[in-house]
């Protein structure tokens, strides 16, 4: 099976194509489709083997649960047990947006779509063509990240094509997304919330609506023993095919840190790719550069984060050193996909 591409953007929407890519997720089928954090996979929430197809085509491990996506805030209550009084104040300040709730859900969702857990991952995003995609499929899509599981996540429809393009029916290309980073997920099966997944909604902007927030003790301390809660966090994750490296410390040491370290490999005829800054990338000579974008722009930063891991899939580099990207408020959700895509190699420099 080879997908059909269809283009469209928010403002000028293909209603017939996104109806037929409603029929297609009705009958059981798999969709992918851009949101604002990343593009999705899309299948049937509610059909169980629509699950296990997103499971095969994506070869994720089927205990990793899937995010399932709403387009109307009366879709929430038919899939949950109960929405706790803070879920509720989130979701009227955050949705649609890159927020994903953890609640306890109801009968109505099959255990292969929560990972045979008891509780579900909800989303209501704000991109137009995933809202629109939604209602035509009957008001509730799974949608892990349009990636081979492993791979860095997809940003573009030319991503999802390079790693699904022969496992699913219809791909929608909306052009390039707008955050680049997965939704932050946020646990409320327990009495204070918890932040499972950092993103675009940092731990403060949580706290400052609901007070006490705490963040998964599983994602602090990525060398501990205690596990991960979102079962998904414990996979090595958004990875390029070349062994990936951080390099840590003040500016200046890293910089010479990664020039000797491109200089050791060029002794022995390798190049390696160094992730820089608008403001570093003219200080390493030896290496294939990639800017990721100015430090003082940290959206860019995590908007070309996935493209950068890939882009460099493309060329022979077999080992990449990026510098470290600690900024203000989404520091901790591009630290912590940069993390995982390492395998949390830090090289620390003085
Ligand atoms: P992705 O589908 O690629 O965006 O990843 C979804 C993430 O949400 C994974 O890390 C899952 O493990 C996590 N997740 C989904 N549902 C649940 C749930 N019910 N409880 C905890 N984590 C969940
Ligand atoms: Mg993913």
């Amino acid at each position: 099976m080879k997908a059909e591409v269809v283009s469209m953007t928010a403002d000028n929407l293909d209603m017939e194509a996104i109806r037929r890519g409603g029929d297609i997720l009705k009958q059981g089928g798999l969709v992918a489709f851009p949101t604002e954090t990343v593009y999705g996979l899309g299948g049937d929430a509610l059909n169980p083997q629509a699950s296990m197809k997103i499971y095969a085509a994506k070869g994720r491990p089927s205990d990793n649960p899937l995010i399932v996506h709403i387009a109307e805030f009366d879709k929430l209550a038919p899939i949950v047990a109960e929405v706790p009084e803070k879920a509720k104040i989130l979701a009227e300040k955050y949705w649609p947006g890159p927020l994903t709730m953890i609640l306890p859900k109801s009968d109505l969702v099959p255990q292969e779509t929560t990972g045979g857990l008891d509780s579900v991952a909800v989303r209501f995003p704000s991109d137009r063509i995933a809202q629109e995609l939604i209602k035509a499929a009957g008001g509730y899509v799974a949608a892990p990240s349009a990636n081979t599981s492993g791979r860095p996540s997809p940003t573009t429809a030319q991503h999802v094509e390079e790693d699904l393009g022969e496992a699913i029916e219809m791909i929608i290309d909306g052009g390039q997304v707008g955050i680049g980073l997965e939704s932050t997920i946020v646990d409320f099966t327990e009495d204070v919330p918890v932040v499972l997944r950092p993103g675009y909604i940092s731990l403060e902007m949580l706290q400052e609506t609901l007070g006490d927030v705490r963040m998964d003790k599983g994602l602090i301390a990525a060398d501990s023993k205690v596990r991960p809660k979102a079962p998904g966090m414990k996979y090595r994750h958004y990875a390029p095919k070349a062994d990936l490296a951080i390099v840590e410390g003040p500016e200046e040491a890293v910089v010479k840190k990664i020039n000797e370290l491109a200089a050791e490999a060029k002794a022995h005829g390798e190049q390696v790719g160094i992730i820089a800054t608008d403001e570093t990338k003219d200080r390493y000579p030896e290496g294939l550069v990639v800017s990721i974008g100015s430090r003082k722009e940290e959206e860019t930063i995590a908007h070309h984060l996935y493209e950068v891991l890939r882009d460099f899939d493309q060329s022979a580099v077999r080992s990449i050193y990026s510098e470290a990207f600690y900024t203000p408020r989404m520091g901790q959700a591009i630290m912590n996909r940069l993390l995982k895509a390492a395998g949390h190699k830090i090289i620390q420099v003085v």
